[in-house]
């Protein structure tokens, strides 16, 4: 049977209990019959005799206490049957009780506290049977958004069916528990020399728990992350692990099966604690650094590869962390997404561009990047606008960029996203092109305004063949639906040349700097007249032109500034 309900944590209560009530009712019992035969045994033979005229009648002091102890017996009995069923009616209610403050109501499997303690007994009486426990957690993947979606009622139905699922695939003497919204841990003891049978259960959950679910006729895609952790071999602090720890250890594996993608298990291993520490380090500094304002804009050109003239900026975040210098977003933006921080991250970045982008010359664009979880927020173009209007930062300068990739989780909401964006006079352009996998049709379905061709391809094409394929199918496919392209990653000479067969396309990459902070673009800008106040930029320029100082610059690593058609010239 499978411990689902809090069994093991009540059971030897009820038994106490019941062996009191026992001793009790046998105690009224004999001490109600040993008195009725004492008096009895007086009372009795002299009603006889007197009845029979042999002798006198019974002492009516021992008469009346005769009758008193039948009344007692009569009374006694009842008030005990009473009792019983009072008893058993408070037991019921306790029972009841116990079992709503143990288990968990949608599930009917342990909460974490009971389970803590029976997982606790499973391990003392495994020790004792020369078997280890295994415990695993398992966590549902995206639950959350299935919650979005779709409202709590389905987001609870689908609870129920995994957690049927998850029933079904532990062995006859698992115990199970439901830790957290989506979050579910089971326990089983093994014999250490025969531990396949772990990994075989643990493949056998990620399968059919990751088997779409049709609830309410919407089908949902599924999957589970688990993390295992066994009682026989050391803790984090290299002790025997109790429940408490076990918990700690598998919430570590399976945090790290979230991280290596997810629908996947994984085995603790003492290392992947180092992680979760590095990991726990970053989240602070992320929600600390937020409010702090150490989230910052830095600027990559983007360039009309015809006239080698600038035509703005993409913007992309840097934290610069007192802790851990200026990170990457690779690292920081998958972590604010997991903690629910990216939408108040990007806010402040975009704030910030917005007011960086007002000092430069109008024709200039921001282009900025969103997670695919901004996406889904029904507010976002609200927000945005919200922005736009405290900058006082026209629409139509401004250019979102949605990496390929996130399209095919909701295309529907992507429509509508795209669709409140443009009514703004907001932009919208696709990013990373040709690592997502949309479809010919997704494309011509969503309006929208530039292809930006991915990096991979780009800055391989000279070297690699089916790059330059790539490359060119995308250029004739934007030409065919009549949408711009960028092409983003141009590194060198040769690749810019080979670009420049298309046409007229927009380009970015190293070839033309590093992107850099906003403090180091101010000056640049005005030397290639791009400053918010041309007037001055263009006395500026003139002034130097005739001091015959060029103001071309040549271009260095770390960012130093390109004057790009001379480069594409070469
Ligand atoms: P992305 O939007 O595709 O941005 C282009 C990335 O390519 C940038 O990396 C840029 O530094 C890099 N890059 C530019 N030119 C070259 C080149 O010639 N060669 C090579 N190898 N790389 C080049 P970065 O800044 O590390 O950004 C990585 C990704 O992080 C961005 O990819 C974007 O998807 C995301 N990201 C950046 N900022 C934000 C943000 O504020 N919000 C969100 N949601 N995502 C952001
Ligand atoms: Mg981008
Ligand atoms: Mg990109």
């Amino acid at each position: 049977m499978k411990a689902t309900s809090a069994g093991c944590v009540t059971g030897q209560r009820d038994a106490n209990e019941r062996e009191q009530i026992d001793v009790v009712a046998l105690g009224i019992v004999t001490a109600a019959i040993l008195l009725f035969v004492g008096t009895g045994s007086e009372v009795g033979p002299r009603v006889v005799n007197s009845f029979l005229q042999r002798g006198p009648g019974p002492d009516h002091f021992l008469l009346n206490a005769f009758l008193l102890n039948i009344a007692i017996i009569i009374f006694g009995w009842s008030r005990y049957r009473q009792l019983c069923a009072e008893l058993q009616a408070r037991k019921a209610a306790e029972k009841q009780a116990r079992h709503l403050a143990e288990t968990d109501p949608l599930t009917g499997f342990l909460n974490r506290r009971s389970f803590n303690a029976c997982v606790d007994q499973m391990i003392a009486t495994a020790a004792h049977n020369g078997q280890a426990v295994v415990l695993a957690m398992i966590d549902l993947d995206n639950f959350k958004q299935v919650n979005d979606y779709n409202g709590h009622n389905i987001g609870d139905l689908l609870l129920r069916e995994c957690s049927g699922r998850l029933a079904a695939g532990l062995p006859p003497r698992a115990l199970v528990g439901r830790i957290g919204g989506d979050e579910f841990a089971a326990a089983f003891p093994f014999d250490p020399n025969r531990d396949a049978v772990i990994t075989e259960v643990a493949s056998t959950l990620v399968e059919t728990i990751g088997e779409n679910a049709r609830i309410d006729a919407i089908i949902i895609e599924v999957t589970a992350s688990i993390g295992l952790a066994r009682s026989d071999f050391p803790g984090i602090d290299n002790e025997r692990p109790d429940a408490h720890a076990l918990l700690e250890m598998a919430d570590i594996a399976m945090y790290h099966a979230k991280r290596h993608g997810r629908n996947r298990f994984y085995w603790f291993e003492p290392q992947m604690a180092d992680e979760m520490r590095f990991r726990k380090e970053l989240e602070q500094g992320i929600r600390r650094g937020i409010g702090k304002g150490e989230f910052v804009p830095y600027y990559e050109q983007q360039i009309d590869l015809q006239t080698g003239e600038l035509t703005g900026f993409e913007m992309l975040a840097r934290w610069d962390s007192p802790h851990f210098g200026i990170v990457s977003p690779e690292i920081f933006i998958p972590v604010a997404e997991d903690i629910g921080a990216i939408g108040a991250l990007s806010e402040s970045v975009i704030r910030q561009a917005l007011e960086d982008a007002k000092t430069w010359a109008p024709h200039l664009t921001l282009a900025v990047n969103i997670s695919p979880l901004q996406l889904r927020d029904p507010w976002f173009s609200q927000k945005l606008l919200r922005l736009l209007v405290e900058a006082s930062f026209p629409p139509q300068r401004l250019e979102i960029e949605i990496t390929e990739s996130c399209l095919h989780q909701n295309v529907a909401q992507a429509r509508s996203l795209i669709a409140s964006l443009k009514n703004q006079g907001i932009k919208v352009s696709l990013d990373d092109f040709g690592t997502g996998y949309s479809s010919l049709a997704q494309l011509r379905s969503l309006p929208f305004d530039r292809i930006k061709i991915d990096r991979s391809f780009v800055s391989s094409l000279i070297d690699n063949q089916d790059s330059a394929a790539i490359v060119h199918a995308i250029a004739m496919l934007g030409k065919g639906l009549n949408l711009p392209i960028t092409a983003e990653g141009i590194e060198s000479d040769g690749v810019l040349n080979y670009l420049l067969q298309y046409g007229q396309i927009k380009g970015q990459g190293y070839l033309y700097g590093r992107p850099r902070p906003a403090g180091e673009l101010g000056e640049w800008m005005e030397e290639l007249g791009n400053a918010a106040r041309p007037e001055l930029n263009a006395v500026r320029k003139a002034f130097r032109d005739a001091a015959g100082n060029s103001a071309a610059e040549a271009g260095d690593e770390t960012g130093g500034t390109h004057e790009p058609r001379k480069r594409a010239g070469g």
